[in-house]
C-alpha cells in the first residue's frame, strides 16, 4: 500500500466511525506506526492483525472509540498496553492528554517506547510491570483514568484497575459484544472495590468491507476508597474472582 492509498483509507475507516478526520500530523504518525508494527510482527509476535486495512480499523480506529469521554488534560493509564492499544493512537490524536503505556511483556514495551520516541510524542511513558504488583504503584503515579483493551474479563479489570485510581476517578474498558455480560458477572466485584453507577455504550465498529462488529465500552466511575487487601495476588484473583 503507498502512503497516498494508505492516508485515503485511513480518513475514510475514521469518518465511517464518526471520528474527526486525520491532519497531516496524525496521518504521518500513523504510516509509521502501520510500518513499525508491520516490521516488527515479522521478527516478533506483537500482533495477529497484520493487512494494512484490518490494522486501520480494529487497531487505530477501534482504540478511540469513545476516546470523547476522557476529559481534556486527562493522565491516562493504559493498562496491559500490549503493542501501544490504545494507547499510541490515543497519544498521536490526543496531545492533551498524559499517557503512561503498562504491560507486563518487556518486548512489547521496548515496541511502544521505541514507536513513541520515533513518532515524538512527548505525551507517552512507558512502564514494565504488572498492575498489580504494588512496587509498581509509586512508578504509576496518579491516573484519574485507566483505560484497558482486551487484557482480563471486567471482574478481574477492576480488581487490577480500582486500587490504582483516585476518588473520582474513571475506569474505561474496552470490550467486545459481550460486554454486557461482563458487566453483571463484575456487579458485586464493581460495589466491592470503590465503583460507582457503570455506564455501557454500545457502538459499531465498521470494517472497511462495510461489515460491523460490535464493541461495548464500559464506564465506571470511582466513587469511594477501595478498601485495603485489593489487588489480591493474581493467581488467587484468577482462582476466586469477585
Ligand atoms: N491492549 C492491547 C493488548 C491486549 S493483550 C490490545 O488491545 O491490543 C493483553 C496484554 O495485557 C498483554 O500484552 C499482557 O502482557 C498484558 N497484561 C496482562 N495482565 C497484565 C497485568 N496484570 N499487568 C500488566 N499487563 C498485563
Amino acid at each position: 500500500m503507498t502512503e497516498t492509498e494508505f492516508s485515503r483509507r485511513l480518513s475514510d475507516s475514521f469518518v465511517k466511525n464518526s471520528l474527526p478526520e486525520p491532519d497531516s500530523r496524525e496521518t504521518a504518525a500513523f504510516w509509521i506506526l502501520l510500518n513499525e508494527l508491520t516490521e516488527t510482527n515479522k521478527v516478533m509476535n506483537l500482533t495477529a492483525i497484520t493487512e494494512p486495512d484490518e490494522i486501520i480499523s480494529k487497531h487505530f480506529v477501534d482504540s478511540l472509540l469513545g476516546s470523547e469521554e476522557i476529559s481534556s488534560g486527562s493522565t491516562v493509564l493504559d493498562l496491559g498496553c500490549g503493542a501501544g492499544f490504545p494507547s499510541l493512537p490515543l497519544a498521536i490524536c490526543r496531545p492533551d492528554l498524559s499517557i503512561i503505556s503498562l504491560d507486563s511483556t518487556a518486548k512489547k514495551i521496548a515496541f511502544v517506547q521505541k514507536t513513541a520516541e520515533k513518532l515524538q510524542l512527548s505525551n507517552l511513558k512507558t512502564i514494565v510491570g504488572r498492575a498489580e504488583d504494588p512496587a509498581i504503584k509509586e512508578a504509576i503515579g496518579k491516573p484519574n483514568v485507566i483505560v484497558s483493551r482486551a487484557v482480563a474479563r471486567l471482574n478481574l479489570l477492576c480488581e487490577l484497575a480500582f486500587p490504582l485510581l483516585p476518588v473520582g476517578g474513571l475506569l474505561f474498558a474496552m470490550k467486545g459484544a459481550k460486554g454486557e455480560e461482563e458487566l453483571e458477572e463484575a456487579s458485586k466485584a464493581i460495589k466491592l472495590l470503590g465503583g460507582g453507577e457503570p455506564i455501557l455504550q454500545k457502538r459499531s465498529l465498521i470494517l472497511s468491507n462495510d461489515t460491523s462488529e460490535e464493541r461495548s465500552l464500559i464506564l465506571i466511575p470511582k466513587i469511594k476508597a477501595t478498601p485495603s487487601g485489593y489487588p489480591r495476588p493474581f493467581a488467587t484473583m484468577r482462582k476466586k474472582p469477585l
